[in-house]
């Protein structure tokens, strides 16, 4: 795998030793202290394109505090907004903007934090009984005060698979696509499978089309809302698509040619075919599949 994947590397250590423990969590709320200045969810950046950090002097007082960790010796947090996300991040042009602006280890740095403070946002209530639940250990843990049920922020696995044919590779696209993006096939890992059960069932859904042989490349944080992409690589025995139109717009088959021409287009593209953003691990598997699989 070339180059570094989105939302990854983050500077933070995540300081587990101070978040279950309430007397040193509270001795890092002092003057040293750094808060991520956030507008609702959206990173506020300074002039160089960076995350804006401010004191706790500056978080509402009314709003709850999560601990992200610490980075240069000092305590990070991060306040939860009083509404979680209520759409969907290619929904939002700011948010492609500060994706494009902010180094890799902000990008790292405010995806953590944003799932973890819209989760708060949206995890109010206890799912098991509806009371009003609290924030414990500085915010990696909710807990219902009425039926003492403990609540953890959500990570959420979906698999992303390059699927290989005869030397092609199968990209598929949404209606919502920008016009001519193939991308990776992809799907939520649904319970009781594993990870090569659920790349095999997506396809078989989305293009009918059987897989073997699937191996795990590389896997991604996505932060909206709290997505671990899971890449992987599997090879099909047949070419013939039968493309589920209720998924996908279309789906087809690429040769080495047509996909190295594409990437060496950058965001223009070709007439046929635009590559998958490099924010996207779409981008990055199939652009180890054809450095690593020639
Ligand atoms: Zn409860």
């Amino acid at each position: 795998m070339t180059g570094t994947l989105a939302f990854t590397g983050s500077p933070l250590d995540r300081a587990d030793h101070l978040r279950g423990d309430p007397e040193a969590l509270a001795g890092q709320m002092n003057w040293r202290a750094r808060l991520l200045l956030l507008d609702g969810l959206m990173p506020r950046l300074g002039d160089a394109g960076a995350l804006e950090w401010g004191t706790l002097a500056d978080c509402d007082p009314e709003a709850e505090l999560v601990f992200l960790g610490t980075m240069e010796g000092k305590p990070c947090f991060a306040a939860v907004p009083q509404e979680g996300a209520d759409g969907p991040a290619y929904a939002q042009p700011q948010i492609w903007q500060a994706m494009n602006l902010l180094s890799e280890k902000d990008l790292a740095t405010y995806g953590g934090a944003r799932s973890l403070v819209d989760w708060h946002a949206r995890h109010r209530y206890c799912a098991r009984c509806g009371a009003m639940t609290v924030i414990a250990k500085g915010g990696w843990q909710r807990n219902c005060p009425e039926c003492q049920a403990q609540h953890f922020p959500r990570t959420d696995p979906v698999t992303i698979m390059l699927v290989e044919h005869d030397g092609r590779l199968l990209l598929g696209r949404q209606p919502k696509f920008p016009d001519r993006v193939f991308s990776a096939l992809a799907g939520f890992v649904e319970p009781g499978e594993n990870i090569e059960e659920a790349v095999a069932r997506e396809v078989m859904e989305e293009v009918s089309v059987a897989v073997r042989a699937v191996r795990y490349v590389a896997s991604q944080p996505w932060p909206f809302p709290s997505q671990l992409m899971i890449g992987c690589h599997a090879m099909a025995d047949d070419d013939a698509l039968t493309v589920d139109k209720t998924e996908l717009e279309d789906a087809r088959w690429f040769t080495r040619a047509e996909l190295e021409e594409a990437r060496d287009a950058g965001a223009e593209g070709t007439d046929t075919l635009v590559f998958p953003r490099s924010v996207a691990i779409a981008h990055h598997l199939v652009a180890w599949w054809l450095e690593e699989r020639a």
